[in-house]
């Protein structure tokens, strides 16, 4: 009998590694995500506070580029 306890952990928040959010994260601030996968990333960054940081983050980054754009026109 072979039993892994690395099994035993609970599921991540959402249904989504932090690896699979993070991956997800530019699709998901451009709006390009379907429905049920922003609803999973939006649970993961409510129960994983590294991801809403790093999120929170990356999201201030892309609005301040996206102003820069704008405003250079
Ligand atoms: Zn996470």
């Amino acid at each position: 009998m072979t039993s892994t306890p690395a099994d035993a952990r609970p599921p991540p928040p959402g249904g989504l590694t932090c690896e699979q959010v993070l991956a997800e994260l530019p699709d998901y601030l451009e709006g390009e995500l379907g429905a049920p996968t922003v609803a999973a990333v939006e649970a993961h960054l409510s129960g994983c506070p590294h991801c809403a940081t790093f999120g929170g983050a990356y999201r201030a980054m892309v609005d301040l580029l996206r102003r820069h754009r704008d405003a250079a026109r």
